[in-house]
C-alpha cells in the first residue's frame, strides 16, 4: 500500500493544529539523527504534549499504515530514536509531571521528565531513581525506560526493570492501561483478555522449559539491554507484571509510555572516589575480585586505549600524560550513610590491594569537585 504522506499530513494538521505537526524539509532533516551514526529522515514530525495528541497520531498512523517512532531526548546510540514515517517527539510542555509518594518510597514521572530533574526532586529526602545513564542530565524517562538505560552504579540491580512499580501506557490500538490502577486493569482484562491469556501461556511455556528458563536467567544476570526484557517471562506469572516489565527495553515498539512510577532508591550521603593506577591491565584486573563487596559501590576499568583517548583533553588530570605505556586505571567509588563507615570502606579497599604495585599511591577523595572530575 503506497502511503500518501500529504493526506496524512493534512489530517494530522486538521486534528492537532499546525504548531504540532510539520513536514517542512529543514525540520525533517533536523530531526533525522540521534546520537548514533545513522540518519533517517522522517516524513512528518509531530510534537505531542498530551495523551490525546498521541492517541490521535496513532489512530491516523494506523488508518494509513504509517510507521511511528517515539522520541524523547534523542540520545540513543543505535538509531532507535529516529525513523521514517512519523517521528513523534515528546513535547516541550507535556509529560513533565513529578509526583513523589507521601512516604517517598515511589515517584510518578511523566515520560518527558529529565532524569536529573527527578533526582533533584528526590534529593531532599536522600532518595533518587535507580537508572543512572551517563546522560542523566538530558535523557528523559520515556527513553530511559524504553532503553532500559543503566549506568555505572545501578548496573542490573537498580535499572528500570528492577525498580519499575507501574506504568501508564497506550497500546497501538489506542487503548490506555495503567498497571497501577485496579479499575484500569479490570477494564483491560475485559477488552484484551486474549492478549493477557497469551502472555500467561507464554510465561508458563517458558517457565516449564528448564533449559530455556536457565538460559534466559543467565543472560539477564549480566547487563543485557539488547532486545525485549524476556526475563519477565521467567520472573512473573501475572500478565500485568509481565507487561510492566516487557515495556522496559522495548524501544517504543510495544506501547507509548505516558508515565512511569518507580520505586525510589537510597542516595548515600557520603561518597569518595579513587583512581587506582596500575602498571598493566593484569594487575588492575586482579584487584577487582579482591575489592568486590560492601566497600565498593561501583568500579570502572580504563584500559590503555581509553586512557590515551582522553589524555590531554579539557578537564582531564595532567598526570595522565606521564603514565607508562600499557597502564590501566580502576576508578573506584565507595558510598555510605555516615562518614565513619565511608572511611572504613576506603581503608578496606586500600588494604586489600596494598600488595599490588601501583604507579601512584591510591588516594580516595571526598571532594565533590574531584570525584565529579573522575
Ligand atoms: C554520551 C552518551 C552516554 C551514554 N551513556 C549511557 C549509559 O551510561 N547507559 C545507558 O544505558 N545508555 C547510555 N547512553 C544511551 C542513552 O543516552 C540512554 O539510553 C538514554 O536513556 C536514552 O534516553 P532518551 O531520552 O535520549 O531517549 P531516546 O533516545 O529519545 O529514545 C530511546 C528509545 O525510547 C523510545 N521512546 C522514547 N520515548 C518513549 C515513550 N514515551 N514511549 C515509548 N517509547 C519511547 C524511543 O523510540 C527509542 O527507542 C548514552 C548516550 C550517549 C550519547
Amino acid at each position: 500500500m503506497t502511503i500518501n504522506y500529504q493526506v496524512v499530513m493534512d489530517i494530522l494538521t486538521s486534528q492537532l493544529g499546525s504548531d504540532a505537526v510539520s513536514n517542512d524539509p529543514v525540520r525533517r532533516f533536523a530531526w533525522s539523527t540521534d546520537a548514533s551514526y545513522f540518519r533517517i529522515v522522517p516524513e512528518i514530525v509531530v510534537h505531542a504534549d498530551t495523551v490525546e495528541q498521541v492517541k490521535i497520531t496513532l489512530n491516523v498512523a494506523r488508518a494509513h499504515n504509517v510507521p511511528v517512532t517515539f522520541r524523547a531526548a534523542g540520545t540513543s546510540l543505535s538509531g532507535q530514536a529516529i525513523g521514517e514515517g512519523i517521528l513523534l517527539i515528546l513535547g516541550h510542555d507535556g509529560f513533565r509531571t513529578i509526583d513523589i509518594s507521601e512516604d517517598k518510597s515511589s515517584i510518578a514521572l511523566g515520560a518527558a521528565v529529565i532524569g536529573s530533574d527527578a533526582n533533584a526532586a528526590l534529593k531532599p529526602f536522600n532518595k533518587k531513581i535507580g537508572p543512572d545513564p551517563a546522560t542523566l542530565a538530558s535523557a528523559q524517562i520515556g527513553g530511559m525506560v524504553a532503553n532500559n538505560a543503566s549506568g555505572m552504579c545501578c548496573g542490573t540491580a537498580q535499572n528500570s526493570y528492577q525498580t519499575i512499580k507501574s506504568a501508564k501506557l497506550m497500546l497501538v490500538d489506542g487503548t490506555e492501561l495503567d498497571t497501577g490502577c485496579p479499575h484500569s486493569k479490570a477494564a483491560f482484562s475485559q477488552s484484551h483478555a486474549m492478549l493477557l491469556a497469551a502472555l500467561t501461556d507464554l510465561a508458563e511455556l517458558t517457565q516449564n522449559n528448564p533449559t530455556l528458563a536457565a538460559r534466559i536467567r543467565k543472560k539477564f544476570s549480566i547487563k543485557n539491554t539488547t532486545g525485549y526484557s524476556i526475563n519477565s517471562l521467567v520472573d512473573f506469572t501475572d500478565p500485568f507484571d509481565i507487561i510492566n516489565h516487557l515495556i522496559v527495553g522495548s524501544e517504543g515498539t510495544l506501547a507509548f509510555v505516558n508515565e512511569i512510577t518507580y520505586h525510589t532508591v537510597e542516595e548515600a550521603q557520603f561518597k569518595a572516589s579513587a583512581m587506582a593506577v596500575f602498571f598493566n591491565m593484569e594487575d588492575a584486573a586482579s584487584a577487582i575480585p579482591l575489592i568486590k563487596g560492601d566497600s565498593v559501590a561501583a568500579a570502572e576499568l580504563l584500559d590503555w586505549a581509553s586512557i590515551k583517548s582522553v589524555t590531554g583533553k579539557t578537564g582531564m588530570p595532567e598526570w595522565l600524560s606521564e603514565l607508562p605505556e600499557g597502564a590501566a586505571i580502576l576508578l573506584i567509588e565507595s558510598r555510605a550513610n555516615d562518614s565513619q563507615t565511608l572511611d572504613s570502606y576506603t581503608s578496606d579497599v586500600i588494604e586489600k590491594i596494598a600488595h599490588i604495585k601501583t604507579e601512584r599511591p591510591i588516594e580516595f577523595s571526598k571532594d565533590p569537585a574531584v570525584f565529579g572530575q573522575y
